[in-house]
C-alpha cells in the first residue's frame, strides 16, 4: 500500500514530493509519464524564479528538483496514471499497464498540455516544420526565417529566444493587444529581428514534405498575404489535464469549475477527503512555476496531516 501518491512531476509533484518524504512519510510514489520537470523543461529560459540568478533554462533548472527529492526517498514510477478512483478508504490508481496500485492519499498535479490551433496544415505538417517547443527546435532553424503564433507569454517569450539564431520571427497574433506581461512586450517590440503582424490569423500553412509558407489575413483589412517561413511555432494555450479524475460514468471525482479547473481550499484539498491537487490544474492557478512550487509544499504538508489523523 502506497502512502501517499502524487500524480504528476512538474514543479508542484516534485516540490510535494520534497516536503512528504522530508516531513517523515515513507512510501511516497511520484507517477510521472517521462522525464519529471513538467511544462517548464520545454521553456529556453527562466529568470523568475526566485534566487535564480542568471537566464537559465528549463531543462537545467529542474535537474537538481527531482535528485534532492529522490535522495529523500521519493520513489519514480514511470508509467501514465488513466484514472484516480474512490475504493471504501482508499484510492485506486489505475495505471496505462493495466495495474492497480493503491495509495491512502493523493496529490494530483497533472498540470496542462499544449494547445493546438486547428489551422489548416497544422496536422500534416506537426513535426515537419511546426513545432511546440523552440527549446527543442529552434536549432533547425538557425539563421532561417520563422513565425510564431499566439499573443501570451509563451508566445511572446520564444519568439525572443528564436531571435538568438534564426535570422527573422514574424510574431502572428489575432488582436493588436497582446496577453503576455508588459516588459516581455517590450522586449519583443524593442527586437529589430521581430517582426509584430497583427491583428492577423493564419488561414493555411503552405508546403510539400515541409513549410515553405503560411497564408494570413488581418482581421480588419481582409486582406491576405503569404509569409515565406520554414517554420511555425504555435503557442496558443494549453489544456488542465484534469482527464486522470474522470470516472468510468464521465464524472469528475471530485468538484471541478466551469473551466475545468479542480476546485481547491487554501490547503490544497479537494472536495473528497484525501485527495489533494496542486499546481497549474488548481482553480485560480496563476500559472507560474514558483506557484506551482508553493501548492505542492502545501498539499504535501496537509496530506501529512490527513495521514496521521487517519492512522
Ligand atoms: P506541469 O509542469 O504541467 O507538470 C505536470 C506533469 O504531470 C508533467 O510532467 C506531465 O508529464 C505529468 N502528467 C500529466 N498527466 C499525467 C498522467 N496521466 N500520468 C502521469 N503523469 C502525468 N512559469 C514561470 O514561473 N516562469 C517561466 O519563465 C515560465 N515559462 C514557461 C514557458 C513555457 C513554454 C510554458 C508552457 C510554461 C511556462 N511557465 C513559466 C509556466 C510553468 O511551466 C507552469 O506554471 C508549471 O510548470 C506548472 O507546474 P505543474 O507542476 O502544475 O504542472
Ligand atoms: P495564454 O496566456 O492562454 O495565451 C494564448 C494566446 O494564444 C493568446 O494570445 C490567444 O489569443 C492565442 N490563441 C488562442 N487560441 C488561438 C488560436 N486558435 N489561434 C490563434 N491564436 C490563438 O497561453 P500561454 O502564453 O501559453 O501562457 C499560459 C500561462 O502560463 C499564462 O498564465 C502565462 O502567464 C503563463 N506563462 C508565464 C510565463 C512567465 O511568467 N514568464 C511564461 C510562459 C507562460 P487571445 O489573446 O486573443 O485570446
Amino acid at each position: 500500500m502506497i502512502s501517499l501518491a502524487i500524480i504528476g512531476g512538474g514543479p508542484a509533484g516534485l516540490s510535494a514530493g520534497l516536503y512528504a518524504t522530508r516531513g517523515g512519510i515513507k512510501d511516497v510514489v511520484l507517477f510521472e509519464r517521462g522525464m519529471p520537470g513538467g511544462q517548464i523543461i520545454n521553456s529556453s529560459e527562466i529568470e523568475n524564479y526566485p534566487g535564480v540568478k542568471e537566464v537559465v533554462s528549463g531543462i537545467d533548472f529542474m535537474e537538481p528538483w527531482q535528485e534532492q527529492c529522490f535522495r529523500f526517498g521519493l520513489i519514480h514510477n514511470m508509467n501514465e496514471v488513466i484514472r484516480v478512483s474512490k475504493n471504501g478508504k482508499y484510492f485506486d490508481i489505475l495505471l496505462a499497464d493495466g495495474k492497480i496500485e493503491q495509495a491512502k492519499s493523493v496529490i494530483v498535479c497533472t498540470g496542462g498540455t499544449p494547445r493546438r490551433s486547428g489551422i489548416k496544415g497544422e496536422t500534416e505538417f506537426w513535426g515537419k516544420g511546426v513545432s511546440v517547443c523552440a527549446t527543442c527546435d529552434g536549432f533547425f532553424y538557425k539563421n532561417k526565417d520563422v513565425a510564431v503564433l499566439g499573443g501570451g507569454d509563451t508566445a511572446l517569450e520564444e519568439a525572443i529566444y528564436l531571435t538568438r539564431m534564426c535570422n527573422k520571427v514574424y510574431l502572428i497574433h489575432r488582436r493588436n493587444e497582446f496577453r503576455a506581461a508588459p516588459i516581455t512586450i517590450e522586449h519583443v517590440k524593442n527586437n529589430p529581428k521581430i517582426e509584430v503582424v497583427t491583428p492577423n490569423i493564419i488561414d493555411e500553412i503552405i508546403g510539400s514534405n515541409s513549410v515553405n509558407a503560411i497564408k494570413v489575413t488581418n482581421i480588419d483589412t481582409k486582406e491576405s498575404k503569404d509569409i515565406k517561413v520554414d517554420g511555425l511555432f504555435v503557442f496558443v494555450g494549453y489544456d488542465v489535464n484534469t482527464s486522470v479524475l474522470m470516472q468510468e460514468n464521465n464524472q469528475p471525482l471530485c468538484d471541478l469549475t466551469s473551466s475545468g479547473h479542480v476546485k481547491v481550499d487554501l490547503n490544497m484539498k479537494t472536495s473528497i477527503e484525501g485527495l489533494f491537487a496542486a499546481g497549474d490544474l488548481r482553480e485560480s492557478a496563476l500559472k507560474q512555476v514558483v506557484i506551482a512550487a508553493g501548492d505542492g509544499a502545501v498539499a504535501a504538508l496537509n496530506a501529512i496531516e490527513y495521514l496521521e489523523s487517519t492512522k
